[in-house]
C-alpha cells in the first residue's frame, strides 16, 4: 500500500509534543512491514534542519489557489531518519511559516488552513495517488473536505482519508474567511450542523469537525480516551458528531519507537541496561544527579517529563514536587509552557528552589535531557486532567520508571495500579493509578511509590521489571493502522 501522512509535526525535525514522536514512530513501522510512506509537514524556520538528509527541491514551482490568486510555493524533500519527508515553503509576504515557532500565532487557523489546501494540491500536481491519506489534528481537518468537494472531481476519486485525533482541546474554530480562501466559495452548504459548523457558536467553523465528517475513518489514540470523547466532555463540544459518525469512529493506542526509546540502544544515556542488569539504571542515575547537581543520597528521584499546561494537570505536578521533597524523595522537572502566567509560576519557583539540592526545574525542550531523566529517574508523575493516550508513561515503563497516573485515557489502557488492579493478575501490574484531581488523590498514589521504593526495594524492582516486560512499541498499533488503510482502500 502507498501512505502519506500530512501533518504539523514529524519527529525529531519537527516536535512540539506527542504528536511528532507518533508520526515519526507509526511511519516506520508501516514501511518496516513493507508499505510506501511518504510525509508531508510545513517548512518551518525553526525546525531542526540537522535531522533531515540530502534536502533538495522536489518540486519548484507549486503554485497553490488561494484567495482569487495563488501562492508560489517550492516542495523540498529529503530524509528524516530514514522517512521520506516533504517540505512545503511558500513564498509570500505572510510567511506562514517563518515565525520562529511551530503554533501559537493570530493567524493560525489561516497558516493550517494553507498548509493543507497546499499539501492537497502538491498530491494532485505530482500526480501523488496513494491509497490512503492519513491526516493528524485540526490543523490537518479540511484536507478530507476539500478532497471529496474539490479534488475528487479533479481525478482523485479513489483516494482515502485517516483521521487521526491527538488532541481534542484545538479544533481550529474560524470564521468564513478559510472558505473564501481555499475555496470552498459556497458559505451556506458548509455553515450546516451536519458539515463544518461548530456545534456551539453557529457563525463559526469547526475544522476538526470537517474532518471527522468527511473522512472515511476517524480514530483518537486510545479506546479508553474514544470512549471518554463520545460520553464526557474531553471532546471539547464534538461527542454529538462523533455519535452521529460512531460507525466509522474508534481508538487505537499509540506505540513507542523502539529505536529511539529503548534504554539497550539509546545513545542519549551514557549506559544502557535492560531488564537484567538494572544496576547499570542506577549509574545513570548518579550521572543525571551529577548533570543537575542533585544530591547523591539514598532517595528516589520522582520526574515530570511534559507540556506544562493545564491539560497535563500542573497544579498537580506542582503539588507532586513539594511533596516528593517532603516524604524524602528528590524531583526533576522538565517541562516548557506556552501559557504566559505558567512559565511565570514555574520560573518563580526554579529561581525559589535553585539551591535546593533535591530538586532541579528544567524549563524548556530538552530531547536529550528527557532521555537521561527517563534513565536516571525512579518514578514519574502524570497527573493529567485528561491523556489522550500519553507516551511519557510508556516511556518510562520501558526504562524502568514506575509511572504513578491519574486514572484517565490512554494512562488507564496502559498503567495497572500495583494495590488496586482487579482486572490484572498481580504479575501484571505495573504501577500506581489514582483517580480524583485533588491532592489527596495524588498523595495515595506517590506515597505508595516512595514508600515501596524506601522500605521494600526488592518488590519495587519486581515492579520495574514488570512493567518492562510490557511490549508498547509499534508493532502492534502499526498493525492496526494498515488492517484499517487495507479495509478503507476497498470502500
Ligand atoms: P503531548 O502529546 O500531550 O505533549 P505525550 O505524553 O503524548 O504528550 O508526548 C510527550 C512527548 O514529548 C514525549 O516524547 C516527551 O518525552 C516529550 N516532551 C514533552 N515535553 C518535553 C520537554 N520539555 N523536553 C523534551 N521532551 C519533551
Amino acid at each position: 500500500m502507498y501512505i502519506v501522512h500530512i501533518a504539523s509535526e514529524c519527529a525529531p525535525v519537527i516536535k512540539a509534543g506527542g504528536l511528532g514522536d507518533v508520526v515519526y514512530g507509526l511511519s516506520r513501522e508501516i514501511e518496516n512491514q513493507g508499505h510506501t510512506v511518504e510525509i508531508i509537514l510545513p517548512m518551518y524556520d525553526c525546525m531542526r534542519y540537522d535531522h533531515i538528509w540530502g534536502l533538495h527541491d522536489a518540486y519548484k514551482d507549486l503554485f497553490v489557489p488561494w484567495y482569487d490568486s495563488t501562492i508560489h510555493c517550492s516542495v523540498f524533500c529529503g530524509w528524516v531518519h530514514g522517512r521520506l519527508c516533504f517540505f512545503i515553503q511558500p513564498h509570500s509576504e505572510d510567511h506562514f511559516f517563518d515565525r520562529g515557532c511551530y503554533y501559537g500565532q493570530e493567524d493560525d487557523n489561516m497558516r493550517f488552513a494553507f498548509f493543507s489546501k497546499a499539501a492537497l494540491e502538491f498530491l494532485f500536481v505530482s500526480n501523488k495517488r496513494p491509497d490512503v491519506i492519513h491526516c493528524h489534528d485540526w490543523q490537518t481537518g479540511l484536507i478530507p473536505v476539500m478532497l471529496y468537494e474539490m479534488y475528487k472531481w479533479h481525478g482523485m476519486a479513489n483516494q482515502r482519508v485517516c483521521y487521526t485525533i491527538h488532541n481534542f482541546k484545538h479544533q481550529g474554530i474560524c470564521g468564513k474567511e478559510v472558505l473564501k480562501a481555499t475555496g470552498l466559495n459556497n458559505d451556506e452548504y458548509y455553515f450546516n450542523y451536519d458539515r463544518l459548523q461548530d456545534n456551539f457558536n453557529p457563525f463559526a467553523l469547526n475544522m476538526m469537525k470537517g474532518g471527522i465528517v468527511y473522512s472515511n475513518h476517524v480514530n483518537t489514540v486510545s479506546p479508553h480516551h474514544a470512549w471518554e470523547a463520545r460520553y464526557s466532555g474531553v471532546s471539547y463540544g464534538l461527542g454529538h458528531t462523533l455519535e452521529l459518525h460512531h460507525y466509522k469512529f474508534n481508538g487505537i493506542l499509540n506505540g513507542i519507537d523502539r529505536n529511539i526509546w529503548n534504554p539497550e540502544v539509546d545513545t542519549f544515556i551514557p549506559y544502557q541496561y535492560n531488564i537484567d542488569n538494572l544496576e547499570d539504571k542506577a549509574k545513570n542515575k548518579k550521572a543525571l544527579r551529577e548533570r543537575l547537581l542533585l544530591k547523591e543520597n539514598k532517595k528516589p528521584i520522582v520526574a515530570y517529563i511534559g507540556r506544562l499546561d493545564r491539560q497535563k494537570g500542573v497544579e498537580l505536578v506542582h503539588h507532586a514536587l513539594y511533596y516528593s521533597l517532603h516524604r524524602n524523595a528528590q524531583f526533576v522537572l522538565l517541562g516548557s509552557a506556552t501559557e504566559a502566567s505558567i512559565n511565570n509560576w514555574f520560573c518563580h519557583e526554579k529561581y525559589y528552589l535553585n539551591n535546593n539540592p533535591d530538586c532541579h526545574l528544567e524549563l524548556g525542550f530538552n530531547e536529550e535531557l528527557a532521555h537521561l531523566i527517563y534513565a536516571g529517574a525512579d518514578i514519574i508523575v502524570v497527573p493529567s486532567d485528561y491523556e489522550p493516550c500519553g507516551l511519557t508513561q510508556m516511556i518510562g515503563l520501558k526504562y524502568g520508571t514506575v509511572p504513578v497516573v491519574r486514572g484517565v485515557g490512554g494512562l488507564i489502557d496502559t498503567v495497572f495500579d500495583k494495590d488496586n488492579d482487579l482486572n490484572h493478575p498481580e504479575e501484571k501490574r505495573n504501577g500506581f493509578v489514582f483517580y480524583q484531581t485533588d491532592y489527596n488523590a495524588l498523595e495515595s498514589g506517590l506515597e505508595r511509590a516512595i514508600g515501596l521504593w524506601h522500605y521494600f526495594p526488592k518488590e519495587f524492582e519486581k515492579l520495574q521489571k514488570q512493567g518492562m516486560n510490557y511490549d508498547y512499541s509499534w508493532k502492534n498499533p502499526a498493525q492496526r493502522y494498515i488492517d484499517l488503510y487495507d479495509f478503507l482502500r476497498h470502500k
